[in-house]
């Protein structure tokens, strides 16, 4: 049987400036790393980040997922 190979993309749209604290950085909840992007519950949080967090959730189990983040910076 052949295997199956799933490939999940997640783009979320925060342009809403409440995914954004002006001169606040705080460490991301994913990476560590300082970010001023808020996430839906005003976490800090990367939106590639959050991204990669549903993509796995998404793909869960066999999925391979695609991490997109340097190509897109
Ligand atoms: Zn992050």
């Amino acid at each position: 049987m052949a295997s199956l190979r799933v490939l999940v993309r997640v783009r979320l749209d925060w342009s809403d400036p409440q995914h954004y604290e002006h001169g606040r950085p705080l460490s991301c909840r994913v990476c560590d790393t300082p970010t001023t992007m808020r996430d839906a519950q005003r976490r800090a949080c990367h939106q590639s980040c959050a991204e990669v967090e549903i993509a796995r959730e998404l793909g869960a189990g066999e999925a391979r997922i695609a991490d997109e983040r340097e190509v897109a910076r």
